[in-house]
């Protein structure tokens, strides 16, 4: 008779504890938050321009956008304040190390036709609820990993009443290539397939308008998928 048990989902293990003291003891750099593939910063932006562009969002302001789990802000100074100069950018990451960076004026020089970064919030997205219909955009890139499951599919429904109608929620992270997810002792996260993702965003409620496989990374490393969501 065998004595053994189910293998443990890869979730069970998050810890975040054990997120928060491996982010603090990164660089607050495009390096660290890219994991030592900074050049691939230039690529990663210009395709989510290009995913962005295709979603033809109205853009009558307010324009409020949340960059979640933004680290030192590069998405939101490469790409989501540069949108128009309506927006306003809210800043959602738990290491304060990193939002210290986004704080510096030097950092974010205030450019003719771009937007403003708005309220900068030190708080991880398993605890992060946004205000009511707020959102134009909510931005979810390479940090939903550090929730398991369960926390995702409650965060996502937290988004859902955060945007504005006409709004979207955008999840860009990696993908698995096995057939189930990964767990990533390091970090204290999960890579999920596109299966699960797609499953998680149904149980949360959310339709999907558009998926899509970023181009040109290096083949070495996961496969990169941008998704846009709206409630049902
Ligand atoms: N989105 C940024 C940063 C990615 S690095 C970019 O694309 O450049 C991953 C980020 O997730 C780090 O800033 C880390 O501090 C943050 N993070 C870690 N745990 C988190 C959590 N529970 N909720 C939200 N963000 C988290």
């Amino acid at each position: 008779m065998s004595t053994s048990e189910a293998p443990k989902p890869a979730d069970a293990e998050i810890d975040t504890q054990k997120q928060l003291d491996y982010w603090n003891s990164v660089e607050a750099t495009p390096n660290g938050m890219l994991g030592g593939y900074e050049h691939i910063s230039r690529i990663d932006i210009q395709g989510s321009k290009n995913f962005f562009a295709k979603l033809k969002l109205d853009r009558t302001p307010p324009l409020r956008i949340a960059d979640c789990g933004a680290g030192i802000g590069r998405v939101t100074k490469n790409f989501l304040s540069k949108i128009n100069s309506e927006v306003i950018v809210d800043i959602i990451e738990p290491v304060k190390k990193f939002t210290d960076e986004i704080a510096k004026p030097e950092n974010f020089v205030e450019e003719k036709a771009a937007g403003k970064i708005g309220k900068i919030v030190n708080v991880g997205l398993e605890t992060w609820t946004p205000e009511e219909k707020a959102y134009w955009i909510i931005w979810n890139q390479w940090c939903v990993g550090h929730l398991t499951d369960a926390a995702l599919v409650e965060y996502l429904k937290r988004c859902a009443g955060g945007i504005k109608d006409g709004g979207m929620i955008v999840v860009k992270e990696n993908i698995s290539n096995c057939p189930d997810d990964v767990y990533d002792e390091i970090d204290s996260s999960v890579t999920r397939t596109d299966h699960k993702f797609r499953a998680l965003f149904k149980e949360a409620g959310l339709r999907m308008v558009k998926t899509e496989v970023q181009r040109g990374m290096p083949s070495s490393l996961f496969q990169v998928r941008s998704y846009a969501l709206q409630p049902n």
